[in-house]
């Protein structure tokens, strides 16, 4: 199982990082032990002294499948959650200032806190969730999918031309403006719609 994350898909949080807007989606991947097991919490990593928090809707893929052409897309996922790309964003600028990969600042453990999922037929409109996190109570970010550059198709389409995308695999749809740090002691939750979806105490 792999969790695909698309970078770069909210124009709004493009810019706050001063990246581009992308013309063609940007994917990278985190592996299976970015996930964290149930009610466990995020252990802050020695690694990095600025965590950042980007809340993304999540897509569950329900058949295996490459090449896929836009218009069929939708038969290849079949549930929508919520979860937490979790960054380091100071190993990232380093990455990035040195034209480097991502995986120390995306792929380490427990980067992908993932919450509970909600089936897509139960969703009205899939080019309207709004989904939010919640820090110690307070609104950090608010989303919506009808903001995405790219829709759930089209990523689905366009990532499946250079990588078999295979039942029980995450895609991670990319963060709305408004990311920030974490702390030691933080309660992060996370919305789709009303439902809450995720919970997670970093310590
Ligand atoms: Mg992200």
């Amino acid at each position: 199982m792999k969790i695909v994350c698309i970078g770069r898909n909210y124009v709004g949080h493009a810019r706050e990082l001063k990246n581009p807007v992308p013309s063609k989606p940007v994917f990278f991947m985190k592996p299976d032990t970015a996930l964290i097991q149930k009610h466990n919490p995020f252990f802050y990593p020695a690694f990095s002294a600025d965590i950042h928090y980007e809340t993304e809707l999540v897509l569950k893929v329900c058949k295996n499948g490459r090449h896929i052409e836009e218009r069929f897309a939708h038969k290849y996922y079949d549930k929508i959650g919520v979860g937490l790309d979790l960054t380091a964003r100071d190993l990232q600028s380093e990455c990035k200032k040195k034209g480097l990969p991502w995986e120390i600042a995306k792929a380490f453990d427990n980067s992908a806190p993932l919450g509970e999922f909600i089936d897509k037929s139960e969703i009205k409109d899939l080019a309207d969730i709004s989904f939010s996190l919640l820090v110690n109570g307070e609104e950090k970010q608010r989303g919506n999918s009808g903001d995405m550059i790219f829709g759930f198709d089209r990523i689905i389409s366009y990532v499946s031309q250079f990588v078999t995308l295979k039942l029980g695999d995450l895609i991670f749809t990319g963060t709305p403006a408004g990311v920030g740090p974490i702390r030691i002691n933080d309660r992060l939750e996370a919305f789709v719609e009303d439902q809450k979806l995720l919970d997670i105490r970093v310590k």
